[in-house]
């Protein structure tokens, strides 16, 4: 592509390192910020910055917070002997739309993908023991997607967990192996969340 300014350029280069957006979508939307006023750009921009710059986990969930503690873990009206383990905070969104839950949560940051290199020292795996250990913990719910990797980590987690005194379940697998947990519609999760089953169970299945 030849651009007539290096400023056009540089800001199309910056939009197209975005997954999903290639160079011809990219200029679309450079174009359309160079319409809008001055103010409404900088106000993008910044609160781009303030995301980035400002932005915390949570010490006890790992799920992105405004501040150290997030609301959730926070909350007396969540049930903190339940803990919900996901991939990361788009599942816990899903999760939440769905009004099924009360626990909290525990994210872990991916799953283990021998295949990406994500082994189980990348995630936040030793917090999640250690929380259990030391907490009152009752029941630990695994919500992965139903994929190898899903697959694979619960298989791990639950190895690491044999000799702690919890409830191991797995949300109900309504869900179509291969299914990624942020793309199930809210009743669906919801009811496999109701419905979950110890995780012995689930693996005669
Ligand atoms: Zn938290």
């Amino acid at each position: 592509m030849n651009f007539s300014s290096k400023l056009l350029e540089n800001a199309v280069y910056e939009f197209s390192r975005l997954p999903g957006v290639g160079q011809k979508t990219a200029l679309r939307l450079v174009l359309h910020l160079l319409k809008q006023d001055t103010g409404d750009v900088q106000r993008f921009s910044s609160a781009m910055v303030k995301l980035r710059t400002e932005i915390q986990h949570c010490g006890t969930c790992h799920n992105i917070s405004d501040s150290a503690v997030c609301e959730i873990c926070a909350s007396h009206k969540r049930d903190h002997g339940l803990i919900c383990v996901v991939e990361d905070t788009r599942d816990v969104m899903a999760i939440e739309n769905t009004n099924q839950y009360n626990g909290v949560y525990h994210v872990l940051g991916g799953l283990i993908s021998p295949m990406d290199g994500v082994g189980p020292a990348d995630l936040a795996i030793d917090s999640l023991v250690e929380r259990i250990k030391t907490g009152e913990v009752n029941e630990v719910v695994f919500a992965l997607s139903a994929t190898m990797e899903g697959d694979t980590t619960i298989f791990y987690l639950h190895k690491r967990l044999k000799d702690a005194v919890v409830i191991i379940s797995t949300i109900a697998r309504g869900i179509a192996f291969g299914g990624e947990l942020e793309y199930v519609d809210e009743i669906t999760l919801g009811r496999s969340i109701a419905t979950r089953v110890p995780y012995e169970n689930s693996l005669s299945r």
